[in-house]
């Protein structure tokens, strides 16, 4: 342990947790009954230690973001030179730091073409609120002040600020805060397993497109500021479109003159077998969300990559964009992100997922199809998804809706794998760097949770 930890043994750890320490997405009378919270003390590779000594093997990257595995020795390094050479310096007021300048530069080269300007946040959620000022102020300045909706999608997952969860699909979210603000409207979302039962999958995503399109004419066109979505719903349960559904989403913002923010934070920086999610489903962005993976997590940082035509608008025309925060481009997180995106490039890890442990994962997913509560596996790169269903033919849930996910994620808990639950979908995203004895293991034990769930539902 390190040293401001090592006075304290883990009792006390936890009790001071739980008396002082307000978690979140946590229900904390949950929490007393059963001794408190999981402590992670260190990890290494794909794997978290606890405070108790087991090994965990974490299938999620901690929520989806350190891609490049933990104990990176190059990115502590390189956060304790920047941070004794320049720990913080603001990018307002025309100054800039190296770390800022080169991590846009490097960020942009990633991104299309016609996409060669970066905005900084600290997170994703004010990556999103910062999308949301820009798409409105470049139809102000465009002389379009009335195009200011944001058509987003229910179940989508778009950050916990007031603007992220408003832009977001969660209603339990909406419905605690009061939200969503004004102007944002949900549609339908491209779920072919739970919202397509009986029709043909590829039919599914034009119909599911044609939602964002009848919102469109029903708000009027002249209404709309842009498209929000998530190439792939993260947090909704790893809701991979049909096919046919981004194609016809960017037909409908093109058609519309809609702006099309695509939410990378997950799908970004190689998770889905290349460097993007727009790149992997063909989806023509104007400003791409990206947080977790671009730092992969050592430290917080997010950025709007934003297309020619908008900065075109906003920076040249409009003069000063009152927008920003004090961490925008921080010095530590830029170097340490510039880094892990080294580190993604000369490993090959984009190649990889795309190559070997993509494909890999799919095969080995699938095998749990033959398993009586399991609906429908499906993966895209290294993201994965297994549909709990109490009828494999209708696509039902077990009653009452996500206790299912809820047991076997408790399964995956005690055996020392992290799976997580969203509603009654498993879902996963490891490390870029596991290997294919790793995936075997996070399927086997896939598979023995199943069981597990399968028993206490009295199904087996
Ligand atoms: N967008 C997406 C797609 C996400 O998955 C998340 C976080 N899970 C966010 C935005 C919000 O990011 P943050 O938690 O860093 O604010």
């Amino acid at each position: 342990m390190t040293n401001i930890l090592k006075n304290y043994d883990k009792a006390e750890l936890k009790r001071l947790d739980n008396a002082h320490h307000m978690h979140p997405f946590t229900d904390h009378k949950g929490l007393e009954g059963e001794g408190g919270s999981r402590m992670i003390v260190r990890a290494d590779g794909c794997y978290l230690y606890d405070i108790d000594g087991e090994k965990i093997l974490d299938g999620m990257s901690g929520l989806w973001c350190t891609n490049v595995g933990y104990g990176r020795k190059e990115l502590t390094e390189v956060a304790a030179e920047q941070m004794n050479e320049l720990p913080y310096y603001n990018t307002f007021f025309k100054t800039s730091t190296p770390a800022a300048a080169l991590l846009a530069a490097k960020v942009a080269s990633l991104l299309p073409d016609d996409m060669n300007h970066v905005f900084f946040s600290g997170s994703g959620s004010e990556a999103n609120d910062t999308n949301l000022r820009m798409a409105r102020h470049f139809w102000q300045l465009e002389g379009k002040p009335n195009k200011k909706i944001i058509i987003s999608r229910n179940n989508a997952y778009h950050g916990s600020t007031i603007a992220g969860a408003s832009l977001g699909g969660m209603s339990a979210m909406h419905k605690q805060a009061g939200l969503e603000i004004s102007g944002i409207e949900h549609v339908q979302q491209p779920y072919w397993f739970k919202e397509g039962v009986g029709m043909d999958e590829d039919e599914f995503g034009l119909v599911a497109a044609k939602a964002v399109e009848d919102k469109i004419l029903e708000v009027g066109a002249d209404n709309v500021a842009a498209f929000i979505g998530e190439p792939v719903q993260g947090a909704g349960g790893v809701i991979i479109p049909p096919k046919t559904y981004w194609a016809e989403i960017n037909r409908i913002c093109e058609q519309y003159d809609i702006l099309l923010i695509c939410d990378e934070v997950i799908c970004g920086f190689g998770r889905t077998g290349n460097w993007f999610g727009h790149q992997t489903l063909g989806i023509k962005p104007d400003i791409v969300t990206m947080a977790k993976g671009l730092s992969s997590g050592y430290l917080p940082i997010s950025a709007s990559g934003v297309g020619d035509r908008v900065y075109n608008t906003l920076y040249k025309k409009g003069g000063e964009f009152y927008h920003g925060y004090t961490y925008s481009g921080h010095p530590v997180a830029a170097a340490v992100a510039l880094r892990n995106i080294e580190i993604i490039e000369r490993e090959g890890l984009v190649e990889k997922v795309r190559n070997e442990t993509g494909p890999y994962l799919a095969q080995q997913l699938a095998t749990l199809n033959d398993h009586p509560i399991v609906g429908q596996t499906r993966t895209l790169g290294l993201l994965g998804a297994i549909e709990i269903t109490n009828d494999k033919a209708a696509h039902t849930r077990f009653e009452p809706e996500g206790r299912a996910g809820t047991i076997c994620r408790d399964n995956f808990f005690a055996r020392n794998v992290v799976m997580r639950a969203c509603g009654d979908v498993m879902v996963c995203a490891p490390p870029l760097i596991i290997d294919k004895a790793e995936i075997d293991h996070l399927v086997a034990t896939a598979r023995e949770c199943l069981d597990a769930t399968a028993k206490e539902l009295g199904v087996m």
